[in-house]
């Protein structure tokens, strides 16, 4: 019976150390490994892998008027959103840290992984948060990246590329989408 418990307790800290412990999404610690698998796995079987990070607009704002616990919330609200679009078994939902969020999307080409991003986009956009009398209208901007464009490419290019087009969506104007150039 002891051994059963510790069986379980064990089971219990892996989960933990796989998720991120407000909102329930996969951790960064566990997106990074199930990136370079994934890679590995696509480059091996030769399909594409799509990466969106998608980061709350001027989510500094819904902190500063109604405080950092409702702040949590909105985080919470955000999340399972994010997480109700992708429901595919292979897709990883992680959240990146603070107000940023990374999706996995093996098998799927700049195409198809644009599409995904443009209705999470307006998924986000059709669903304010609401919460004790408030509601707050929420966008994001969406960054993402295809390994199709880097036939010799790694891991980390393929996020830094998601990272520098999250970076153009941010300096066009917020609520859109920008999909690498590369
Ligand atoms: P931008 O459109 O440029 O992304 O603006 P922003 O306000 O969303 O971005 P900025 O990086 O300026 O601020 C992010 C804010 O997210 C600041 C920080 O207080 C908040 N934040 C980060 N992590 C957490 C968290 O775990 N809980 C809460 N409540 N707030 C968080
Ligand atoms: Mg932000
Ligand atoms: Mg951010």
């Amino acid at each position: 019976l002891a051994n059963l418990r510790l069986q379980q307790q064990a089971r219990e800290l892996t989960e933990l150390s796989h998720n991120d412990a407000l909102t329930g999404l996969r951790n960064r610690r566990y997106f990074e490994t199930t990136l370079a698998a994934e890679y590995q796995r696509g480059s091996r079987h030769q399909y594409p892998l799509s990466l969106l990070i998608v980061d709350i607009d001027f989510f500094k704002r819904v902190n500063d008027a109604h405080g950092h616990l409702v702040g949590d919330l909105c985080l919470r609200h955000v999340a399972l959103e994010i997480r109700g679009q992708f429901l595919r078994s292979q897709d990883t939902v992680a959240r990146l840290g603070g107000e940023e969020f990374v999706i996995v999307l093996p098998g799927l080409d700049r195409v198809e992984g644009a599409r995904l991003a443009n209705n999470l986009l307006n998924h986000i956009r059709s669903r304010p948060f609401v919460h004790d009398g408030i509601c707050e209208a929420l966008t994001v901007s969406i960054g993402g990246a295809c390994t199709t464009a880097l036939p010799r490419g790694n891991p980390a290019e393929l996020l830094n590329q998601a990272d520098q087009a999250l970076y153009q969506a941010k300096r066009g104007g917020r609520n859109q989408v920008v999909w690498s150039a590369y």
